[in-house]
This record gives C-alpha cells, sequence and structure tokens, in this order.
C-alpha cells in the first residue's frame, strides 16, 4: 500500500529537521577543522554534553527557552532557524515534486548550498566536505533514474569548473598587471599574499552544482550569482565600505533560484529571442 501524500511530506520534514540539527554541527565544526562526529554536542558556556532531550530539533530550543538547563548560556537563534529551514525545504520538495528523484536530488542539493552560503559568509570559505562531498552525491544521485543522466551531470561539473578557472583567470591576470586596485589588495600584498579574485572553494561549489543541475544550470547560476552579488555590494562600493566578498553566498542563491524556476527563466528567455526575429 502506498504510503499517504501528507505522511511522506511529514516524514521528510523530520528527516529535514535532524539534518538541519547536522547541518548545524557541520557549519560550525568544520571551518574550524574539527570533527563531525566527535565529541557530541555540548554547551559552549559549561562545556557539559547536551542530553538528546535537549537535543530534538527545534522543540528543544523553545522548550528550553533558548537557554542551556545546566547553566543557563543563552543558545544562538540560528540553530533552531536552520533546523526549521531545512526542514522545510525537505518537506517543500515532496509537496511541490512529489516524492521522487526530483524532490529528494532538490533537498540535497539545497541543504548543501545553505551549508556553504553560511560558512562563506561567516569564514570566508566553502569547505570540501560541502563542495566535493556534494559534488560525490550528485554524480551519484545522476546513476538513479528518473533525473539528469549520469553523462550530463558530469558534464555541467566539468563546465562548473571550467567557467569559473576561466573567470578566476582572468581576473587573476588582471590583478597580476595592476588593472584591479583598492584598499583590501594593497593589504593583501602588504601581508606578503598572493592576491586572487576568487577562491578555490568557488570553483569546486560550481562543479558540485554543474553535477546537479547540468551545464545549463551552471551558466544560468553564474549569471544570477553575479547579478545578485553586484545589486548587493555595489551599492557598498560606492559607499567605501567594502569587505571581502563571499561569492558563494551569491552563488548559492542563483543555484537556488536555478533550481526552482530555471526552466521557466530559459524558455522565457528562449521565447523573447524567437519572439524578436521578424
Ligand atoms: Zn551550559
Amino acid at each position: 500500500m502506498p504510503i499517504a501524500e501528507p505522511v511522506l511530506v511529514a516524514l521528510a520534514g523530520i528527516l529535514g529537521a535532524m539534518l538541519g540539527s547536522f547541518l548545524n554541527v557541520c557549519v560550525y565544526r568544520l571551518p574550524r577543522g574539527e570533527s563531525v562526529v566527535a565529541p557530541g554536542s555540548h554547551c559552549p558556556g559549561c562545556g557539559k554534553p547536551i542530553a538528546w532531550y535537549d537535543n530534538v530539533p527545534v522543540l528543544s530550543y523553545l522548550a528550553l527557552r533558548g537557554r542551556c538547563r545546566r547553566c543557563g548560556t543563552a543558545i544562538s537563534a540560528q540553530y533552531p532557524l536552520i533546523e526549521l529551514a531545512v526542514a522545510l525545504v525537505w518537506a517543500g520538495t515532496v509537496v511541490h515534486w512529489g516524492a521522487g528523484w526530483d524532490a529528494l536530488s532538490a533537498a540535497v542539493l539545497t541543504t548543501l548550498l545553505l551549508g556553504m552560503a553560511l560558512t562563506d559568509a561567516r569564514h570566508y570559505l566553502i569547505p570540501d566536505e560541502f563542495s566535493l562531498g556534494g559534488l560525490g552525491a550528485g554524480l551519484a544521485l545522476s546513476l538513479v533514474p528518473g533525473g539528469i543522466s549520469p553523462l550530463a551531470s558530469v558534464v555541467g561539473a566539468a563546465a562548473g569548473f571550467a567557467l569559473l578557472w576561466v573567470v578566476k583567470a582572468a581576473g587573476d591576470w588582471a590583478l597580476a598587471r595592476g588593472m584591479i586596485h583598492g584598499e583590501e589588495l594593497q593589504q593583501v600584498l602588504e601581508a606578503g599574499e598572493k592576491p586572487t579574485t576568487l577562491g578555490g572553494g568557488d570553483l569546486k561549489m560550481m562543479a558540485m552544482v554543474g553535477s546537479f543541475l547540468g551545464w545549463r544550470g551552471v551558466l544560468l547560476t553564474a549569471f544570477l550569482g553575479s547579478l545578485a552579488g553586484v545589486a548587493v555590494f555595489l551599492p557598498l562600493v560606492l559607499l567605501k565600505r567594502r569587505s571581502p566578498i563571499p561569492f558563494g553566498v551569491f552563488l548559492a542563491v542563483g543555484a537556488a533560484v536555478t533550481l526552482l524556476v530555471g526552466d521557466a527563466l530559459v524558455a522565457w528567455y528562449q521565447g523573447m529571442l524567437v519572439g524578436s526575429v521578424p
């Protein structure tokens, strides 16, 4: 007997909440080079291990009113918010696509994108566990019938890496010839570091995006990500309040938009092109 859809949606939501809880651990520990398996969760205030009943996604935070049971140290609201967000993503993909390849692939990709956006925004780095691990997940999912073909997945991954490699090479070439100026560049040079325009994490991240969305998805993601990046950072540049740009955040937004409405956007654009021919 098939499982009723509301049950599937609820199960996906519960799974999402648990994965969101694990994502919190990954986002906190991976940039610090710590193991995501051991030791178990502990309070940053008193250092005591957190019991399983105080570690239930979202619910424990509400029950404890955002404080450690032992010492009363405030727990960041980011934890339950991420858990809730990933729960909604996993439930929402099943509502949108029905239980199947599309929902699973979209939920896995979105969860990884969220993790990358968080670490890039906070630490300016994208852990290999997310990018290369996600690339492996994308390639593996392409072997499951129902979605992108294995060939399209490999081509997409190569396209994502190649596209950003070219952008990075061009940017670094311009940097090396003094065609790009700026205060931070001066600081980087004074610190004796080699300046670079894009981090290697961005390249690996786009390879991962390509393994899920194919080469068309890569192009659209890069386009939308750049658009979002310019829209947010141009005002900051004009106000002279510049800081390093966590480009991965914008690529994550671009990939999420591509995932949701990419096909519709491409169809609309092609329609416009065809419509413009007399
Ligand atoms: Zn405590």
